[in-house]
């Protein structure tokens, strides 16, 4: 069968200014969607209500404008699709791969703290796991994953290789809370799923998360997208990027005065190697981009070589 046509993503949450990390996520998946003439989807997650506000919106909006970024079809607001995500914990439930626990605060943190006391491994371990729902009381309960207790989830990635979990450090992630809002993991599995993503490429800061929407899709018997967890870009002195070395919202850049042009050049070169080819056109990049020539090591961050495509892409 033919393979299916490439759907990429960028799912940034709107809580602050556009990182240029997020940036050159954005980026690679761009590339890789026009590479193969796929689709790239922009979703705006925002299942976080206290944190996100329409202002980060509009700046992570207006930083993929200026970086010429164009996403296909409309953007999707994880917030507007709670009711479906909900649903599909409802579904989880009557099929068996979830269940209603039960346990209140106090009950869990009194099952760590025996377990601690005890040597024993504090992962939580739901006593409603196997009660049939006939004997549930009428009380709030939280929708549980019935997730495997033995062997390994493998997340087969394609910059990271197989990277193996062992199920028993895992627990029984929570996927609908009582209130009946779901988690940040079932929400961003069902909308991978029902957006039709074929390629998740994201920071590898998401790479344990991974390990669990993997779980939640093998529940629900859904394809696994391929995964690409891309080492995060770190500063000069090889520590996590931050403010103190120098710029990092994209839209600094901007009024740093660096052409857009430039900036995606140097992006796509930041943890991602054809040759020795350091300038590029966009048609180019396009032309070259796949994910084999990601690196493993994080990349770091190198005003002069900016500076310098900047010149060249005058
Ligand atoms: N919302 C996440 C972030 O901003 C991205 C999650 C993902 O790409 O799966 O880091």
């Amino acid at each position: 069968a033919p393979a299916p046509p490439v759907v990429t993503r960028i799912a940034p949450s709107p809580t602050g200014t556009m990182h240029i990390g997020t940036a050159r996520t954005a980026l690679f998946n761009w590339l890789f969607a026009r590479r193969h003439g796929g689709q790239f989807l922009l979703r705006i997650e925002d299942t976080d209500r206290a944190r996100s506000t329409e202002q980060a919106t509009q700046t992570i909006l207006n930083g993929l404008t200026w970086l010429g970024l164009d996403h296909d079809g409309d953007i999707v607001s994880q917030a507007d699709r709670a009711d479906r995500h909900a649903q599909v914990a409802h579904q989880m439930l009557a099929e068996g791969s979830a269940y209603k626990c039960f346990s209140t605060q106090e009950e869990i943190e009194a099952f760590r703290e025996e377990a601690r006391a005890a040597g024993r491994s504090t992962l939580f371990q739901s006593p409603w796991r196997d009660v049939p729902a006939i004997d549930h009381p009428d009380a709030p309960a939280v929708i549980r994953l019935r997730a495997p207790r033995d062997g390994t989830t493998v997340i087969r990635d394609a910059v990271q290789g197989d990277v193996t979990f062992r199920n028993d450090q895992l627990d029984d992630m929570v996927l609908l809370r009582s209130d009946g809002t779901p988690t940040y993991m079932l929400a961003v599995v069902v909308d991978d799923h029902d957006m039709g993503i074929t390629h998740v490429i994201r920071g590898d800061d998401h790479l344990n998360n991974a390990a669990r929407q993997a779980q939640i899709f093998d529940a629900m018997d859904w394809a696994q997208p391929v995964w690409a967890h891309i080492p995060l870009i770190h500063g000069a002195d090889g520590k996590k990027l931050s403010k103190r070395h120098g710029a990092t919202g994209v839209e600094e850049y901007a009024e740093m005065g660096f052409p857009a042009r430039a900036l995606r050049n140097y992006l796509a070169r930041l943890g991602w190697s054809h040759g020795d080819d350091e300038f590029f056109t966009d048609a180019q990049a396009i032309e070259w981009f796949d994910l084999g020539g990601i690196g493993r090591a994080p990349a770091r961050l190198d005003l002069k070589k900016l500076e310098n495509l900047s010149g060249q892409h005058l």
